[in-house]
């Protein structure tokens, strides 16, 4: 997940990372006030998640308090458009933040090297521009240096990888504890990416990360609450919200007939039945493993919240999931929640017998097989 630039730079502030001081606003009077208190000097970003903002129009500097707060005005709700990214992308939120006054600037980056299995720290001395641009035209002024998963990073490692980089002599000091700390933030935030383009180096000798991309792994943003938040927010679809809120990995399709499954595969299957029996699946739902019959009662409500489902097709191959668990968490939604369409279950695998059991004489219809319960879902939807 992307992390907005005043966001990124929260992150690097804190393991020590200068930045320049700055504001984030979604109103032009707020934008004014915010520049006054800065002195007046100050450059307006627009918050938008893609590159090249500069070229977009999305970055202004400006001397007076005023004409900043005039930008920040007619920037906030416009759509910018950028080469990385033409369908454009609303501005919702601005930065106001000290202007720096740049000397130089340079490129810093930690990132995965896949093929290496190994973080990456990536510096040049020409920063400022497109990354991608100057690796294809001058590829050697790109400095790699990998991370040893289980030592680290030496201090003189850094040095000589700074050295190679030709950042200038009076600079080198400060690049080589900004390196530490941003591998220490990659680290700590379980981070993808952290991206310091322009790194500016300012006439009176101070190295200041002027922009900032942070990116978290999704995978590990169960372990940053704060990050989670923001993910529940960044969804576009509220449903898919709602799932990520209640832990649930959920997709919103654009068919009619809901699906709940155990196991991604198991899931994908069954979206594939029901197409070859002529419906279109509304969702793709893993229940995941062990779950209990709170959870399977919660998927089936969110499944419910699409208005256009007009039917349910539940997918268990019990292993670590007790059928019996998925049993009662059905009968708890047939019980709480007003279920009006027509459900349809296989259940196999560990406890099914007393899941069936559970299970007859309620409105549920039981199928043998995958393609059984496809067919039969398909018939009773469209009935
Ligand atoms: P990007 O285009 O989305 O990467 O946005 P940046 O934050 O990198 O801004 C684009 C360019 O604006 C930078 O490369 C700088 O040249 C310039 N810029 C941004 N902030 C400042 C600043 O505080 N002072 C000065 N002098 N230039 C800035
Ligand atoms: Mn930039």
């Amino acid at each position: 997940m992307k992390l907005h630039e005043y966001e990124s730079k929260d992150v690097l502030a804190k393991v020590g990372v200068p930045v320049p001081a700055g504001e984030v606003t979604s109103d032009g009077d707020e934008a004014r006030a915010i520049a006054e208190r800065l002195g007046g000097k100050v450059v307006v970003k627009a918050q938008v998640l893609m590159g090249g903002r500069g070229k977009a129009g999305g970055v202004k500097l400006f001397d007076d308090a005023a004409s900043a707060g005039a930008f920040a005005r007619e920037l906030i709700g416009k759509t910018l458009v950028s080469i990385q990214n033409p369908q454009g992308m609303v501005v919702e939120k601005v930065l106001v933040a000290e202007q720096i006054d740049i000397a130089e600037e340079y490129y810093l980056s930690v990132l995965v090297d896949r093929a290496a299995a190994k973080v990456v720290v990536m510096i040049s001395a020409k920063g400022g521009m497109d990354i991608e641009e100057v690796a294809h035209d001058d590829p050697g002024a790109i400095v790699r240096l990998h991370v040893d998963p289980s030592w680290g990073l030496a201090d003189f490692q850094i040095r000589k990888a700074v050295r190679e980089a030709r950042i200038p002599k009076p600079a080198q000091s400060q690049m080589v504890q900004m390196i530490k700390r941003l591998v220490e933030a990659f680290m700590d935030t379980d981070a993808d990416l952290i991206e310091i383009n322009p790194c500016a180096w300012t006439p009176e000798g101070r190295l200041v990360a002027a922009d900032a991309k942070v990116s978290i792994d999704d995978n590990a943003l169960y372990r940053h609450e704060g990050y989670r938040q923001n993910a529940d927010d960044a969804a576009e679809d509220p449903i898919e919200a709602e799932a990520a809120r209640r832990g649930i990995a959920y997709v919103r399709l654009d068919g009619d007939i809901g699906v709940i499954g155990n196991g991604a595969g198991l899931v994908m299957c069954s979206l594939d039945e029901i197409a070859s029996a002529g419906g279109r699946p509304a969702d793709f739902l893993d229940v995941g493993g062990g779950a209990q019959a709170e959870r399977v009662k919660s998927c089936v409500e969110l499944v419910l919240m699409d208005p256009n489902v007009k039917g349910l097709l539940i997918n268990i191959f019990g292993g670590i999931t007790r059928c019996d668990e998925v049993a009662r968490g059905i009968l708890a939604a047939f019980d709480e929640l007003n279920v009006t369409i027509p459900v349809v279950a296989r259940i196999e695998g560990t406890a099914a017998e007393e899941g069936r059991r559970l299970l007859e004489g309620s409105r549920l219809v039981p199928a043998e097989t995958m393609q059984d319960a496809a067919r039969k879902i398909v018939e009773l939807a469209y009935a």
